[in-house]
């Protein structure tokens, strides 16, 4: 059984103290026992004051939204693994669709983050998905092969457990226009095939793949009905108090 994993990426938004207010709102609106894992990645500036403010026996779990792969040294602005191992960071996000567009991040690159997080205990969350070009030349399966194929090569089955994968189709990121649950769950099937194939069905079998591109509390509903569908990775709707809170409500009544 994959335990639902339910991560808001706040990407550049709040400071500091707008994050330790908001996590601790957060908390009190939560249902008072979840199967449900749940994740916040704020900005490294906020890392801090929102573990601080959740404190350690708190259920929400902290992840970065990046990392650089050597571990300290003259890398002006980069932050390491295990600078966030320190901070109390569970998770990291790699190659969001933002970092590799916006940032030129390339697969063999994040293969090198991936690494460092492992190393460091850190749990990776990578993101794969498709553009619109893509996706209407036929081309969805073929990226997402090759997107897990560059990040993920020759890694061992142990080390695979420890990562899960966000499926994000870029045309749907910040559009409003989610995937729909079918189109989600064709591409998990991509992905969870190619890791059954990779290294074996029981790797692929205990990974989870979370869905990630306009996630909204009238939408998780639907796309977590479905067993291909293990959690999402919300951006938008993950800002706001009550549109979150009511995603982790919902993911924690249909609870797995
Ligand atoms: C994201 O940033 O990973 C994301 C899925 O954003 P949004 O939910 O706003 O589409």
């Amino acid at each position: 059984m994959r335990r639902t994993l339910i991560v808001g990426n706040w990407k550049m938004n709040k400071t500091a103290s707008e994050a330790a207010t908001f996590v601790r709102e957060l908390e009190k609106r939560l249902p008072a026992s979840s199967s449900v894992e749940l994740v916040v990645a704020p900005p490294f500036t906020a890392l801090e004051s929102v573990r601080a403010a959740l404190g350690p026996s708190s259920p929400i779990q902290l992840s970065a939204q990046n990392l650089f792969w050597e571990d300290h040294g003259a890398y002006t602005g980069e932050v390491s693994a295990p600078m966030l191992k320190d901070l109390g960071c569970r998770y990291v996000i790699l190659g969001h669709s933002e970092r590799r567009t916006l940032f030129g991040e390339r697969d063999d690159g994040i293969h090198k983050k991936i690494r460092a997080a492992l190393t460091h205990g850190l749990r990776p969350i990578l993101c794969v998905g498709e553009s619109l070009a893509q996706r209407e030349s036929g081309k969805t399966d073929g990226v997402l092969t090759q997107q897990l194929r560059g990040s993920l090569a020759e890694l061992a089955p142990q080390a695979m457990a420890a990562i899960a994968i966000a499926y994000e189709p870029v045309w749907a990121i910040g559009t409003g226009k989610a995937a729909t649950r079918d189109q989600a769950v064709d591409a998990h099937r991509v992905i969870r095939e190619f890791l059954a194939s990779t290294w074996s069905p029981d790797t692929a079998n205990a990974m989870r793949i979370v869905y990630g591109g306009s996630v909204t509390p009238q939408n998780i509903g639907s796309l977590l009905k479905s067993d291909q569908i293990d959690g999402a990775l919300v951006g938008g709707a993950c800002l706001e108090l009550d549109s979150f809170a009511r995603i982790a409500s919902d993911a924690a009544s249909i609870g797995v």
